[in-house]
């Protein structure tokens, strides 16, 4: 395992090794499939069309018209044009033709933490199980440059490896893993008769006897077109020690008016030389807690922007971030805070549109587990919904904790429920 994983770090480092991808750098297409191949660690050499000698001479001996760009020659030697990521995944061995037939102990929908950590444990207990993934291993935590709060790892982990290493385990224990492959419904007109059956969007089904939601949540994020470019690194949806330590002594912005970016600002502010408090409302009256109100206003270095929001952001990859830019809304005028670290605290939304309203859900739509329910079911497992054999765990669930070890910790402890809802269904 060991050899494995150091073998295809390095293929990965080296950059000229996997499938070959040829193709205009920029283009969308390609984009999307660099970054499927990256976000699942798969090796693959790049060569330009239009730059590269080698790139030109493929191109030419194939007679491949530009239209066709890109093209991915497959480790079998399968040559595709303009492939879809279903295409690519397929010629990869990423997603496995499923028998719609057969019925498997536990489904997965989603691998980020808590879903693979569901894979390697039931997997290593002999229960058959499939996980499906709409995008790529890791979720959230994939795209974290350096996860430093989680057990084990001193000196931190990016998540693309530690979801590397997590697919590699699984896969040892036998967990059959398809992505990218999206779940668009469970099907639950049954009410309680398993095997569950999920639809997928490659128009198939596949069934189960137990179905773990896993499909995590998305932090909202302004609509700022480089946001993308200092997620990780300068702009940060929570605020730990570690993003403390980074910002100590310096101006900071933070946007949010809830209880969450209260909180934030509470730790923060002593840490910092000023912070920027930005909110589109005129207050924090209507959002946050009297105390936290109370405290924000004792700390006197906040400053708030009332009636604000971000519009922009200033920097790039190498520098970092500069700058942000905000706009007064009242006014219409453009403001520009010099802060290289932004905060965002403007809440998160479950991934649960593909349920549909089939297990309950709190105010904000989060998977609700272990309610208690009537007697015809008098005992309801703590990660169990309000479907009998459904269970939820990780961001999706409401009130889990919003972290890597809190979502691997639920996949752990969802598998020993599993088995006692197995052993309790047993015919
Ligand atoms: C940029 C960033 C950095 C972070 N850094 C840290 C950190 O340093 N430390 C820390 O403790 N926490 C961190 N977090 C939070 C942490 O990543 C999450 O708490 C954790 O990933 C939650 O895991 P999860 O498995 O519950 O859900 P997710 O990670 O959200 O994974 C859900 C998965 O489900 C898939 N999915 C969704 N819908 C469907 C569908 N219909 N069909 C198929 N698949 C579907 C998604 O593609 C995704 O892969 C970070 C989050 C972000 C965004």
């Amino acid at each position: 395992m060991r050899a494995l994983i150091l073998r295809r770090v390095g293929l990965i480092e080296g950059g000229a090794a996997g499938s070959v991808l040829v193709g205009r750098p920029g283009e969308g297409l390609l984009v999307v499939i660099e970054g499927l191949l990256t976000r699942n660690g798969y090796p693959f050499t790049f060569l330009d069309a239009s730059k590269d000698e080698e790139g030109r001479a493929v191109v030419q001996r194939l007679g491949v018209l530009s239209d066709d760009l890109p093209l991915l020659i497959c480790p079998t030697g399968t040559i595709l044009k303009r492939p879809t990521t279903a295409e690519v995944a397929t010629c990869l061995g990423m997603l496995p033709r499923l028998d719609p037939e057969r019925v498997y102990d536990v489904a997965v929908v989603g691998a980020g933490p808590s879903g693979l950590a569901t894979a390697v444990y039931a997997a290593s207990e002999g229960l058959s199980v499939l996980v499906l993934d709409q995008r790529a291993i890791g979720g959230q935590a994939g795209a974290s440059a350096r996860i430093e709060n989680y057990l084990g790892f001193p000196t931190g982990i990016s998540g693309q490896a530690l979801a590397g290493r997590a697919y590699n385990q699984a896969q040892k224990f036998g967990a059959e893993l398809a992505i990218p492959l999206e779940v668009k419904r469970l099907d639950c007109e049954k009410d309680g008769v398993e095997p569950w059956r999920l639809a997928l969007s490659n128009d198939t089904t596949v069934q189960a006897r137990t179905v773990v939601i896993a499909t995590g949540a998305r932090y909202r994020r302004p609509h700022v077109a480089n946001l993308a470019t200092f997620e990780g690194s300068d702009v940060a949806y929570w605020a730990s020690p570690i993003e403390a330590r980074l910002c100590t002594g310096q101006d900071v912005a933070l946007v949010g008016g809830g209880n969450s970016a209260g909180q934030a600002i509470a730790f923060l502010a002593p840490k910092v030389k000023r912070l920027h408090l930005i909110v589109r409302a005129s207050g924090l009256e209507a959002s946050m807690s009297r105390y936290l109100i109370d405290r924000i206003g004792s700390l006197p270095n906040v400053e708030m922007h009332t009636r604000t929001e971000v519009v922009a952001l200033e920097g790039d990859t190498g520098h970092g971030l500069r700058g942000v830019v905000c706009r007064r809304l009242d006014e219409g005028r453009s403001v520009t805070l010099p802060v290289h670290h932004l905060f965002l605290f403007i809440g998160a939304d479950p991934n649960t549109e593909w349920l549909d309203g089939c297990v309950d859900s709190d105010a904000h739509g989060f998977v609700v587990t272990g309610q208690q329910g009537g007697p015809d079911r008098p005992v309801v497992l703590p990660l169990e919904t309000s479907r009998p054999g459904v269970f939820a765990i990780g961001d999706v669930r409401a009130g889990s904790t919003k972290r890597v070890a809190a979502a691997v910790g639920e996949g752990a402890a969802v598998v020993s429920q599993i088995h006692t809802y197995l052993a309790r269904t047993a015919t």
